[in-house]
């Protein structure tokens, strides 16, 4: 039996189609999962078994997370980690996430995914890359189910503690036979290959200052033997630069090239100190960026320089990263901050609010390596996000509601529909029961926190 949605009557449908058409008075047709056709609202199907009517609203392709680490929710604004740079803010975190348990990741990644969908957000990657107390990856991908949110989780891994000269505790790091095993059976449990896939599991080792070589280059190979992607973070900061001559005597760009990491298949968190070398190298390869503005800003790690990465033809995605790193996990509110920070690196023209959406869809599906989400268009899975307009942030704006959604304060979803499924209606989740997760990711954060 098929079930079909219209979306119509919107003041403007953003497609992201090939020539990147805005169609006024627009409506969206779908069929079951799928999108199966876009246009004006007079040109479409009138009757469907549901109507949303768009009057008064911006019609977005669903945005693309690329970089999260969802767990991060229950330690924001920590007052021990609230001004320090990267090595710092992670030395005074790992302890306190050490404590972590399956219910906190569970209930921190539903509080970090019903954030993101508020925020115009269908499909997120989440990087977890720390195991302790019989956490498991599942917990994540259990939450994403139950939120009905497009999901690519990825196994993250510590291995390299501190007596090895890396910068976590030892008691926080995994065996890398381990992490290899539970990968593969991450893999082969979860891992959905086909088109509209609501779930996939990608291999990431943390970072080069956490893993060593091996876990590196073991994990592509096995990345490359189930064609799934590869996912870790990469030139952060001056001192993670620092790290990688002093202990591979290679930038990190060589570095990844060293270890197997570039390629279509592949795609790094932050880069904001890549190299033109790597710059050129990532170009050639389709090797991927997670642009993640907000978190850079906190950590003051620097201005990752996007326009000239777009230029060379580097894949590049947005990620809000981490709630310890960027408070607010805001997805249309990194899209801004993304616009805003290039200007301040690059002069006004370096990033206009329109290029800065198509970071947020396009890009990030590139990113993912997925052809099947970041535009409205036939064929496409249906992830669609709507914003109303009639509200005072827009207020004076409407000259040009799509910038509007850049320029002015980030405003929330009134309507999410994720791979057919209207998760959000009226800004309300039908999912989830929203203020019960609060209460309880309140109580666990405390918890947590005081337990370190
Ligand atoms: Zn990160």
């Amino acid at each position: 039996m098929t079930k079909t949605l219209l979306i119509k009557n919107a003041t403007v449908v953003v497609t992201m189609n090939d020539t990147r058409e805005e169609i006024k008075n627009g409506a969206v047709f779908i069929r079951n999962n799928i999108i199966e056709q876009v246009g004006n609202t007079a040109d479409l199907p009138q009757a469907a078994d549901e109507i949303i009517d768009a009057t008064n609203h911006v019609v977005l392709p669903g945005l693309i997370n690329t970089h999260h680490h969802m767990y991060q929710s229950l330690t924001r604004a920590i007052p021990a980690a609230q001004d320090g740079e990267l090595f710092n803010w992670l030395t005074n975190l790992y302890p306190i996430w050490a404590g972590l348990t399956p219910e906190m990741i569970k209930v921190s990644t539903l509080t970090a995914m019903a954030e993101l969908i508020l925020s115009g957000c269908t499909t997120s990657s989440d990087h977890l890359y720390i195991y302790p107390n019989k956490t498991r990856l599942d917990d994540s991908l259990e939450a994403a189910q139950q939120i009905g949110m497009r999901f690519h989780g990825a196994r993250g891994a510590m291995s390299v503690g501190q007596s090895k000269g890396g910068l976590p505790p030892d008691r926080v790091v995994e065996d890398e036979q381990d992490i290899l095993r539970d990968t593969q059976r991450l893999i082969e449990t979860y891992h959905d290959h086909s088109r509209h896939a609501m779930q996939r599991i990608v291999v990431a080792p943390c970072s080069p200052f956490s893993v060593s070589r091996d876990l590196m280059r073991e994990a592509a190979s096995m990345a490359r033997s189930y064609k799934v992607s590869l996912h870790t973070h990469l030139a952060e900061n001056v001192n993670d630069i620092a790290y990688s001559r002093e202990k591979f005597n290679m930038t990190p760009a060589e570095y990844a090239e060293d270890c197997g990491w570039v390629g279509h298949d592949v795609w790094h968190a932050h880069c904001v100190q890549l190299d033109d070398h790597g710059i050129d190298l990532f170009a050639r390869t389709g090797t991927g960026v997670a642009h993640c503005p907000c978190s850079n800003m906190r950590l003051a790690s620097g201005i990752a320089p996007i326009r000239k990465m777009i230029d060379a033809g580097v894949p590049v995605g947005l990620g809000v990263d981490g709630s310890a790193s960027n408070d607010g996990a805001h997805m249309l509110g990194e899209v801004r901050q993304a616009m805003l920070l290039q200007r301040v690196g690059f002069g006004p023209d370096a990033m206009t609010a329109r290029q800065a959406l198509e970071i947020a869809t396009l890009g990030g599906a590139r990113v993912l390596n997925r052809d099947d989400i970041g535009a409205l268009k036939p064929g496409m899975s249906a992830d669609v996000a709507m914003f109303r307009l009639d509200q005072i942030g827009f207020a004076g704006a409407l000259h040009d509601p799509v910038a509007a959604l850049v320029f002015c304060t980030p405003a929330n979803v009134s309507y999410s529909v994720i791979n057919g499924r209207v998760v959000v209606r009226d800004g309300q989740f039908t999912t989830i029961d929203l203020g019960s997760v609060i209460e309880r990711h309140n109580a666990l954060a405390f918890e947590l926190a005081n337990a370190s």
